[in-house]
């Protein structure tokens, strides 16, 4: 048996198809939860399925001893949609992150010596599930049970300037000393589909400059088009990280995840600082080109389909705060009318469309990049029918 740590919805999916899943009793959903963010080219798109098995039919593996051509195209596109440098691939947006961690704290000790190990990152934050990310994870419901953690994370509000103006000036007050990079999501997605402000970005991103803390964004759900652009740091004017991570949506489905170095820090991870048996081998390498070809032909229109469903989320019963950018989007659930976010989401599946929640009290909508305005108007009449 499978263990029982997922709290699953009570539907089996045996196939899919563009914006659609179908369960193995027949019935067809509309998705707009796609796996988390993770099909963002919806379910089986030729292209894909041809760049997948293709590839697999070729070369599926052979470590990361050996380079690759998948390997090193994507790599170069990744770089040149990103303004940066140089790319490590993993499996998980968790191992990304642990990687830019690694980065974060080899720069500053290749630079200043011991003292500076210190990652700053948000309240209500999300950054992956193993202990080094928990313990980045500014969210203490998923810090229960398991300590102890690693050293060096210090959590401080989002949108608020004054407690990280205050760690410049003092110092990181942590274990491990002083700070050597402050990590963001640009949305805060699990914490509850939460934008950052502009001007909190750039007054960070300021105080980065000003003390040579590395900026680094965890777009493990923002990046590869999510929000309207390819990351979603380039909403913000004049920002430019010094490390991205990402994962969920690169492959349209299979696993990959890595990380993304500005030039600063392009060659700080030397041989042997860091490795990963699987990380970006051929086959999800080859299903990255393919989804990313088919992302570039759907981003102009992301924006614009994630405002019209913001618009017609705001106009329904029940649901306030709709916020979100791009195909990203939040909506408080009013629990006295529809109890928990939860409960709405299972009664929208027992209606046939599959939807999200995040941060406890919100519904959560990631529909594929791909979605039609058809399959927009659908899932806003499914919802209509149901509040
Ligand atoms: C999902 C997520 C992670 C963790 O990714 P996994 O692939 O589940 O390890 C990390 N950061 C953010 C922002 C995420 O949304």
């Amino acid at each position: 048996m499978l263990m029982n740590t997922y709290n699953r919805f009570p539907v089996t999916f045996t196939r899919g198809e563009g914006s659609h899943l179908f369960d193995d009793k027949g019935k067809r959903y509309l998705d707009f939860a796609t796996g988390i963010g993770v099909n963002s080219v919806g379910h089986a798109h030729p292209k894909w399925v041809a760049a997948v098995t293709e590839q697999a039919g070729k070369l599926a593996h052979v470590s990361n001893l050996f380079s690759t051509k998948p390997g090193a195209e994507l790599a170069e596109k990744l770089a040149a949609l990103s303004g940066m440098k140089s790319v490590f691939f993993s499996n998980s947006g968790a191992e990304a992150n642990e990687g830019i961690i690694k980065l974060a704290r080899k720069y500053s000790r290749d630079k200043y010596g011991e003292g500076r190990a210190t990652v700053v990152t948000l309240k209500q934050s999300f950054h992956g599930r193993t202990i080094t990310t928990l313990a980045a994870t500014g969210q203490e419901v998923f810090h229960k049970n398991f300590h102890p953690f690693t050293e060096g994370f210090v959590h401080v509000p989002a949108n608020d300037i004054t407690a990280l103006k205050a760690l410049a000036e003092n110092g990181a007050g942590s274990t491990s000393g002083g700070v050597c990079a402050v990590l963001l999501e640009a949305v805060q997605g699990e914490g509850g589909v939460l934008p950052l402000q502009a001007d909190y970005v750039k007054a960070v991103a300021e105080i980065c400059a000003e003390n040579d803390w590395l900026l680094l964004f965890d777009e493990v759900q923002t990046g590869i088009g999510r929000t309207g652009k390819w990351f979603a740091f380039q909403h913000f004017n004049g920002i430019k990280p010094d490390a991205v991570s990402f994962a969920k949506g690169i492959a349209g489905g299979l696993p990959l995840g890595g990380i993304i170095a500005s030039e600063k820090c392009a060659d700080v991870l030397k041989p042997g600082d860091h490795a990963t048996t699987f990380g970006g081998n051929p086959v999800v390498c080859a299903a990255a080109l393919a989804t990313l070809e088919i992302i570039e032909e759907a981003l102009p229109d992301v924006t614009a389909k994630g405002e019209k469903l913001m618009a017609a989320l705001r106009g329904m019963d029940g649901l306030s705060n709709v916020r979100g950018a791009g195909l990203m989007i939040g909506a408080t659930v009013d629990a006295a009318k529809h109890g928990s976010a939860r409960e709405l989401a299972g009664k929208l599946l027992a209606a046939g469309l599959v939807c999200l929640t995040a941060g406890g009290d919100s519904l959560r909508l990631m529909p594929p990049l791909t979605v039609s305005d058809d399959d927009i108007e659908t899932g806003i009449s499914i919802m209509k029918g149901c509040l």
